[in-house]
């Protein structure tokens, strides 16, 4: 049996990565609010430093290492946006980081996760020949490994999103999380439900590939295909051992929704055009949610935009207005995908 995270866990995480990360603006929109007969808001967390929520977690898990661990540092796996967190909390906190990626990760973004510090390494052809080599890592030279998401530190810093969205809406009565691992909504709703069981927590993920969904479903953690998507850090499983987010998605989670390329595609197109804001699928998936009307009767409502990080022809393909499906495919022809 693991320990329950307690929401006081958040507000440590808080102290210690307040003087690390952005708090993000919190906006009211609306070109949304007028589409749903609501009120919705957007909590603009593309805009973190790196482009992402994943730097809230990386900082904390970092930060509440002890000296030994320091010294001897941290390792993960990642081509996206866990990737850049970690490398970029890891070098202001002057720690080693070493990220695995397969042979047949792009150029550009080995690069990226390298311009922030960080030592690549690659390893052969998948994500699981690199988890081999990361498990060496750490039982030969005592490295400590930071997942993505199945982790009580991790888990904390991103709920530290929950605490910006109660000071800055302290009505809010719906919010949309995007939901892959379910690193970030379990954050969240520990908070929320601490401060109103009533606010309602949905989480929002892509139709193709929605493993958190699956496995809530099926009651346990099941093996979900990996499909091409254009949200695609939103893809990959929780981990047939998974030790807290399934169960805290089980239990603070009140409902899901699923979204189409198309939808996510038209919210892509929405951020750009009414909100003037660049963010990726995975980020967008709440806006999709709420301009396809799978939400309803949300009250005072907050969509989280939480990531921002797409290839800059990608975005421009999708504002264009370019057949999505294809769009997705060719997305998919990158061997492995920011599957955190
Ligand atoms: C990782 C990620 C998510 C999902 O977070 P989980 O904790 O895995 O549920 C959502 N949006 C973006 C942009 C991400 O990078």
């Amino acid at each position: 049996m693991t320990a329950a995270i307690l929401p006081r866990a958040v507000y440590r995480a808080r102290q210690r990565i307040r003087p690390w990360i952005r708090s993000t603006p919190l906006v009211a929109s609306p070109a949304l609010s007028a589409g749903s007969g609501g009120e919705v808001h957007l909590k603009l967390e593309h805009l973190q430093a790196t482009g992402s929520f994943k730097l809230r977690g990386a900082a904390n898990a970092i930060l509440a290492l002890s000296e030994d661990q320091r010294r001897k540092g941290v390792v993960g796996v990642s081509t996206g946006n866990h990737g850049r967190g970690l490398a970029h909390a890891a070098a202001q906190a002057g720690v080693g980081c070493t990220i695995y990626m397969s042979a047949l990760v792009p150029a550009n973004k080995v690069e990226a996760i390298r311009a922030l510090g960080a030592e690549v390494r690659i390893v052969g052809r998948s994500q699981d020949d690199a988890q081999v080599e990361v498990d060496r890592l750490v039982a030969e030279e005592g490295k400590v490994m930071l997942p993505p998401f199945d982790h009580p530190d991790i888990i904390a810093g991103q709920g530290t999103l929950g605490l910006e969205i109660l000071e800055a809406l302290p009505a809010v009565e719906t919010v949309l999380v995007p939901l892959s691992g379910g690193g970030l909504i379990a954050g969240i709703a520990l908070v929320l439900k601490a401060a109103d069981p009533a606010i309602r927590v949905i989480g929002v993920s892509m139709e193709r590939g929605a493993a958190m969904i699956a496995c809530q479903r099926a009651g346990r953690p099941v093996s979900v295909e990996e499909l091409p998507t254009l949200a695609d850090a939103l893809g990959g499983g929780i981990g047939m051992d998974n030790r807290y987010t399934f169960r805290m998605v089980r239990d603070l989670v009140d409902d899901f929704v699923t979204v189409t390329e198309a939808e996510i595609a038209a919210a892509v197109r929405h951020a750009y055009w009414s909100e003037h804001q660049v963010v990726e699928g995975s980020g967008s998936v709440g806006i999709a949610a709420l301009l396809a009307g799978k939400v309803r009767d949300a009250g005072v409502t907050l969509a989280l935009v939480s990531g921002g990080n797409i290839d800059t022809k990608l975005h421009k393909r999708i504002i264009d207005g370019e057949d999505v499906d294809v769009l997705a495919e060719r997305e998919g022809e990158a061997p492995i995908r920011a599957a955190d």
